[in-house]
């Protein structure tokens, strides 16, 4: 699929692995997330996974140079579903100068004064720019239609709204592409457990995390409408089997190799004349010989 940001000039080619297709009724239960592709095992991935993150980092130099088009990142999941992980993987091969990693947590008050995007807006990436949003204005259709934070007609609202901002990006500029990184119910409660038997571990246990566990179907429920209402043309999801986490992470590496390559990025012709700093780098170099 082509998706073309209609102002901006971006013509950019989405992968359709894991991609959902616009209008797709999405059904997690349905979808293994045990599943490793193509690759047997974790040492399949690894030769391949080294060469993609050499990639990313010189797809990422070049974004930052051109300084054209932007990506906005979006990892939702479960709790310990891998989105510190994914970023600690994936995202770290990219130069530190070009990216930042935004984290939505239970909104301050300020934020709470203000129209639920805002804060998204507030950080969206400047041009040329990478940004990570680890949790995002996704919540605002989760975990306040699980709690009733908000009545259901404002919630319903917001998938559109949603739409629209996502595609006022895409339209300026910005690649926006959302994983949903999925794992099962026994994969969380094994994560848990990881957690409980790691002291340095120990500082991301919660009670919330079992509250929230139970209330596990509404949240899947939620995704789905999530996921399904809102993976477009211009901005769409991709569901990661996550299980394995040398798999999500090599699955999220190729999408966006592959993504980040089809933007056919340059570097800026020099702004100056290459020959005439080279006279001047050659007399300097007379001169202190
Ligand atoms: P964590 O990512 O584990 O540090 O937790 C962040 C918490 O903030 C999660 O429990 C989220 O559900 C919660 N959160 C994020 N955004 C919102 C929101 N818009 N409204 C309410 N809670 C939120
Ligand atoms: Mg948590």
């Amino acid at each position: 699929m082509s998706a073309k940001g209609k102002d901006s000039g971006l013509s950019v080619k989405y992968p359709d692995t894991f991609r959902v297709k616009p209008g797709t009724e999405v059904k997690l239960r349905q979808i293994d997330a045990d599943s490793t592709g193509d690759c047997e095992d974790r040492a399949c991935a690894e030769q391949e996974l080294a060469e993609l993150t050499r990639r990313l980092a010189e797809l990422q130099l070049l974004m930052f140079a051109e300084c054209k088009w932007s990506l906005l990142m979006v990892l939702q999941a479960m709790d310990g579903g891998g989105k510190d992980g994914t970023v600690s993987h994936v995202i770290s091969s990219m130069n530190p100068q070009g990216v930042t990693v935004q984290q939505f947590k239970v909104p301050s008050a300020e934020e709470m004064a203000h129209d639920y995007l805002w804060r998204a807006h507030k950080v969206t990436p400047a041009r040329g720019r990478v940004v990570v949003f680890n949790r995002s204005h996704y919540e605002d259709v989760l975990v306040v239609r699980v709690h009733g934070l908000v009545p259901k007609e404002v919630w319903s609202e917001r998938y559109d709204q949603i739409n629209d901002w996502e595609e006022h990006l895409a339209e300026n500029g910005t690649l926006v592409m959302k994983f949903y990184l999925h794992i099962d119910k026994n994969e969380q409660l094994a994560r848990f457990k990881d957690r409980l038997d790691d002291p340095t571990k120990h500082w991301k246990v919660s009670a919330g995390d079992y509250a929230e566990r139970a209330l596990w179907d509404q949240y899947q429920e939620a995704y789905e409408d999530a996921i399904s209402k809102c993976s477009t043309e211009c901005a769409p999801w991709f569901v990661i089997p996550a299980n394995r986490k040398w798999f999500r992470n090599l699955a999220i590496s190729r999408i966006l190799v592959e993504t980040l390559a089809s933007l056919n990025m340059q570097f800026p012709a020099p702004s100056v004349d290459i020959q005439e700093i080279r006279r001047l780098y050659e007399a300097a170099a007379k001169e202190s010989s």
